[in-house]
């Protein structure tokens, strides 16, 4: 059986593997890129640094892998496709870009079709944090479970949502923008995407550190925040419990609508995980609706910061 090269592509930076059927990761490399932040001046400038960035840094950890593994040209035959997990919003499973937030020049991009010219490759792309959720329901914590929702805590909040067992990306590639569900309308945080008091604004990296900063004037890491919360600073404590409270806030407001019974959630701010997960419990038993509480379990992702490229590698043709 063939392996698939996977990748998790972020704004600053993308993760390759190269993994084997059973969601075994044989090689793996984190390289720079800088997608976001290159100054094209129109969308086929922007297209065409997408494609050459993307395609050369595969091709160099393709070249690599063969070189370390020793494999001849038999060995180059193992890769045939490449599954993708992108940041933005995709028609379908049409490998089209239909936009994305971080990349406004992009519109209609037909980023699977060219990356699979430029390489020779089958290539399949999907949202990011949707790969993260076929990777929990294949390999992690949501294992055979036949709903599903996937929540990704990393620079901003994410989610995925399995559905009969299938991925469910919504009419327009949009469903399940859970980190844009508010949950605060006393004072509420302004949101990246222009509306205030999403719990993005309370319960991702950037904003975590950004309340630590605003309340102390210190500029900390997330990882700094964690081991003063757990060392009992009052401040750290606080932001990290408020944002499992919002969080669960939010998970009851989307079991409204779904009513399954499993989450799962990963990313970099599950490692706060015994702080974030009493008052997150609480959170979402108050204002789930009677019947529901208690029923609705919320697991830490099994498969560390590898769910997005694990379902990187499911979206691949096999
Ligand atoms: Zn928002």
């Amino acid at each position: 059986m063939s392996h698939v090269l996977a990748a998790d592509i972020g704004g600053t930076n993308m993760r390759l593997a190269m993994i084997d059927q059973q969601g075994r990761i044989l090689k793996e490399s984190r390289v720079q890129t800088e997608l976001s932040q290159h100054s094209a001046a129109s969308q086929a400038e922007a297209e065409a640094h997408i494609i050459t960035t993307l395609s050369q840094a595969m091709q160099s950890f393709l070249a690599d892998a063969y070189h370390v593994n020793n494999r001849d040209t038999d060995g180059r035959d193992a890769v045939r496709s490449i599954g993708i997990g992108f940041p933005g919003f995709f028609h379908g499973d049409s490998g089209v870009l239909a936009a994305s937030p971080n990349l406004p020049l992009l519109h209609d991009f037909a980023l699977a079709e060219l990356l699979a010219d430029a390489l020779g490759m089958t290539v399949s792309v999907q949202n990011d944090a949707l790969c993260a959720a076929v990777g929990e329901h294949r390999f992690g914590a949501g294992q055979g479970k036949r709903n599903l929702l996937h929540i990704t805590l990393g620079t901003g909040v994410g989610g995925g949502l399995i559905l009969n067992h299938q991925p469910y990306s919504g009419e327009h590639g949009m469903a399940m923008e859970f980190g844009h569900l508010c949950v605060e309308t006393h004072h509420p945080r302004r949101c990246g995407c222009g509306n205030a008091g999403c719990v993005e604004s309370y319960a991702s990296a950037s904003a975590i550190k950004q309340r630590y900063s605003d309340a102390t004037g210190n500029s900390l890491g997330t990882k700094a925040i964690y081991q003063l919360a757990n060392e009992g600073d009052d401040c750290a404590m606080t932001i990290v419990q408020q944002a499992g409270a919002y969080l669960g806030q939010a998970i009851a407001e989307a079991i409204k609508l779904l009513d399954i019974s499993t989450v799962t959630i990963s990313g970099g701010l599950s490692k706060a995980w015994p702080m974030l997960y009493p008052p997150m419990m609480d959170a979402l038993n108050t204002h789930l609706i009677p019947p529901l509480r208690g029923k609705v379990q919320v697991l830490r992702s099994t498969l560390a910061d590898n769910a997005g490229l694990l379902g990187a590698a499911s979206i691949a043709t096999p």
